[in-house]
């Protein structure tokens, strides 16, 4: 049966939104509020930069507010942070992002205003946005959410209703990948990466592509084909994996921005898994100056070169 999840309680998050918005714009607290407003196409929403207190009154949260905001924080959009200190709609997931990149020294935290949102869940890829949320078109990362109510906000909007306890299918997914032998893993892994286009939309995505010059871009020497062929496209996704191992916060937003429907967070979240087991860490649950990747310990067991 396919339950409809009660977002009724997403007109009084959008209420306290608008207001908590209005606010820090009338107050001149922020230069300019990071959050969504109504798209063109009924139910959409698009992330916007809103810097007038009038255009804060339209600012909405509803099922369709599926993009990662943290984005917009990074130097990949230096043109947005130039306009002063900011305020950013967040909810529990985009938090991580914010913690990490805070671990990295890209934000600081007294910065940013954080105006949390109770979250009981975004549509999953390829819903029509003016679709009810119900437990079939609910984003796979919301079935095994663990943070609905967003930690470390300056303030939550809105209040969660009771939520339905939903099949988690990324950790099934996960498994299946685990139960695999090398050989089926790499052939698994190859014919998923064959059908990537180099598009790049899942780097213009994420909040932990900040690099200025991407190590794949350069030509002089080339480190990574750019155009799409099997070896180069195996090399992509490996740098990208390893660049992002003990980072990635898990948003999910490559793998919804990928055309070629690629599963780069079941990659994400194997790489996070062996992070978790390795090393004990987990990205994103608070900022960290650096992570295992970036540390040295004299105490490190060094398995990873046995
Ligand atoms: S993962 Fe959690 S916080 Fe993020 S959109 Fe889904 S329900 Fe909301
Ligand atoms: S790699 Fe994907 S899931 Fe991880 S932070 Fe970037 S966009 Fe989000
Ligand atoms: S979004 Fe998909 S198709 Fe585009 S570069 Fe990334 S993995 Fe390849």
């Amino acid at each position: 049966m396919n339950t409809i999840i009660d977002t009724s309680c997403y007109t009084a998050t959008t209420e306290a939104i608008r207001k908590e918005a209005v606010r820090l714009l009338t107050e001149g607290e922020v230069a300019a509020v990071i959050g969504y407003l109504p798209g063109r196409r009924t139910g959409t929403a698009v992330p916007a930069i809103v810097t007038d207190a009038d255009k804060a009154k339209e600012l909405v949260f509803t099922p369709a507010c599926v993009n990662n905001l943290a984005l917009y924080l990074t130097k990949a959009k230096k043109e947005v942070s130039r306009k002063g200190k900011l305020a950013i709609v967040a909810k529990g997931c985009d938090l991580r992002a914010l913690a990490g990149l805070m671990g990295e020294s890209q934000i600081k935290r007294e910065e940013v205003v954080v105006i949390g949102v109770a979250c009981a869940g975004v549509h999953g890829a390829n819903t029509p946005p003016a679709e009810p949320l119900t437990e079939e078109n609910i984003a796979r990362k919301c079935r095994e959410c663990t943070v609905h109510e967003p930690h470390g906000a300056d303030v939550v909007c809105g209040t969660l209703p009771a939520l339905p306890a939903l099949t988690p299918v990324e950790q099934e997914e996960l498994a299946r990948l685990e139960a695999m032998t090398p050989q089926e893993r790499w052939a698994f892994w190859k014919e998923h990466f064959s059908r990537c286009v180099k598009c790049l939309a899942c780097r213009s995505i994420c909040p932990f592509c900040y690099c200025e010059q991407c190590l794949c871009d350069r030509n002089r020497p080339q480190a990574v084909e750019t155009s799409p062929r099997p070896a180069g496209n195996m090399a992509w996704h490996i740098v990208r994996a390893m660049h992002l191992a003990g980072r990635c916060a898990g948003c999910a937003e490559c793998e919804r921005a990928c055309p070629m429907d690629i599963p780069l967070n079941l990659l994400n979240r194997k790489m996070a898994q062996e992070l978790k087991e390795l090393y004990g860490h987990e990205a994103g649950l608070e900022p960290k100056e650096k992570g295992p990747l970036a540390e040295y310990r004299e105490d490190d067991d060094q398995s990873f070169i046995k």
